[in-house]
């Protein structure tokens, strides 16, 4: 039986057929499919603007720079995420504040966000963790009242909707950031993206992704200079994508779609067949939102370390999303404890994730249920 791992790609030979072609192209870096992938994804979305880069740990960099936090800020975010969700905060010199999570959707809970508010909080964080959308609403509304940008972690939401519009649309955020990691919906191999509807921040993302030169006359600070002439206004990186892997983005793009729907399929056979088992419990899918289902993460109430290693050793390729971030040596160092989240340890504590892909076959999906409850009986009868 061949091992079926939690999460893979899928590529066909459309996609190596695009790449293949620009590198035979006059741009292999910056050239014309980094825009009209950009183009792609801001009219799937719904958004105005979209800066490609070149992971999405680089996006959300990006998007806390220009939120202009900075030493001495604070910004509020999940503990059940991955460490970019949070990191992003450090890069920039401010602290993250860790808000424990709702138990039916693992995403951020509004009221904790508004209890970890100080005067010194300048943005939130959340995740659309799984790919079902967090509270964005009641999260936009404790922002405007509090004068606080909101930075979503769409990592793992391309495709999923929120009140009847795409997650990516920033109807309920300031921007919204994207991952085409090789496990994500759609894959350039290393590769993210920022969303917004705010011209200033779209400008201010151009530049960040090339260290924070431009070449714009109208934000020129010396003006009248020469053709030639380009300005570093502020300390930005390189963080470009390139032509190569927009072109394999936009070739992904077209299959979207197909991705959804089979990533849907699967994870509503997981949900019904699960339904009768008590020991497993699955996320809950809210009325307002439509999930993308990147991941599906499992909760069983014990014996979870068991039910995992029986998984693995059947070459079920189970994983964990995630350790709570302020758990990591790392942050712990930072002075975070492990009680300030403890709904998130529980969940920690639960955990399984199941494998699920777009090229998951129909055996696979029923093996994966089958095995599955076979170690839930085992480990409870032992
Ligand atoms: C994948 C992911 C990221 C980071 O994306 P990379 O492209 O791997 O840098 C950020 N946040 C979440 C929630 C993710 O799952």
């Amino acid at each position: 039986m061949r091992y079926i791992p939690y999460a893979r790609q899928s590529i066909d030979p459309k996609d190596i057929k695009g790449v293949v072609d620009v590198l035979g192209a006059d741009y292999i870096t910056q050239g014309p499919k980094i825009r009209e992938f950009e183009k792609r994804i801001a009219d799937y979305c719904g958004v105005r603007y979209a800066v490609a880069l070149n992971s999405g740990t680089s996006a959300l960099h990006a998007a806390c720079f220009v939120s202009g936090v900075t030493k001495g800020d604070e910004v509020i975010t999940s503990p059940i995420s991955f460490a970019a969700s949070s990191n992003c905060v450090l890069y920039c010199g401010g602290r993250p504040r860790f808000a424990d999570i709702l138990e039916n959707t693992v995403t951020i809970d509004p009221s904790e966000i508004q209890k970890n508010i100080t005067y010194k909080t300048k943005a939130i964080i959340p995740v659309d963790f799984a790919g079902h959308p967090a509270e964005l609403k009641e999260i936009r509304n404790i922002a405007r009242k509090n004068k606080l940008i909101v930075i979503e972690d769409a990592a793992h939401a391309l495709g999923a909707e929120y009140r009847g519009k795409k997650v990516g649309s920033c109807n309920y955020s300031d921007m919204a950031i994207l991952s085409f990691h090789a496990v994500k919906h759609i894959t350039t191999g290393e590769g993210g993206m920022v969303l917004t509807n705010k011209r200033d921040f779209y400008e201010k993302l151009l530049m960040f992704r090339t260290h924070g030169i431009t070449r714009d006359k109208r934000r020129m600070i010396n003006k009248n200079q020469g053709q030639w002439f380009y300005e570093m206004q502020f300390l930005g990186f390189n963080y470009r994508i390139t032509d190569l892997q927009c072109a394999l983005g936009l070739r992904q793009l077209d299959k979207l779609g197909h991705f959804l729907e089979r990533r849907r399929r699967i994870a509503d056979f997981y949900k019904k067949e699960f339904k009768e088992t008590d020991a497993i419990n699955c996320l809950e899918e809210k009325k307002d939102a439509l999930s993308s289902w990147h991941i599906f993460p499992i909760r069983v109430k014990r014996y979870r370390d068991k039910v995992f290693q029986r998984l693995r050793s059947k070459g079920i390729g189970v994983n964990l999303h995630y350790i709570p971030i302020h758990l990591h040596p790392y942050y712990a160092k930072l002075g975070y404890k492990k009680g300030i989240c403890p709904k998130a340890v529980e969940y920690y504590k639960e955990t399984i994730t199941l494998p699920l892909y777009p090229d998951m076959s129909d055996a696979q999906m029923k093996r994966v249920v089958r095995l599955t409850k076979n170690a839930i009986d085992e480990a409870n009868s032992n």
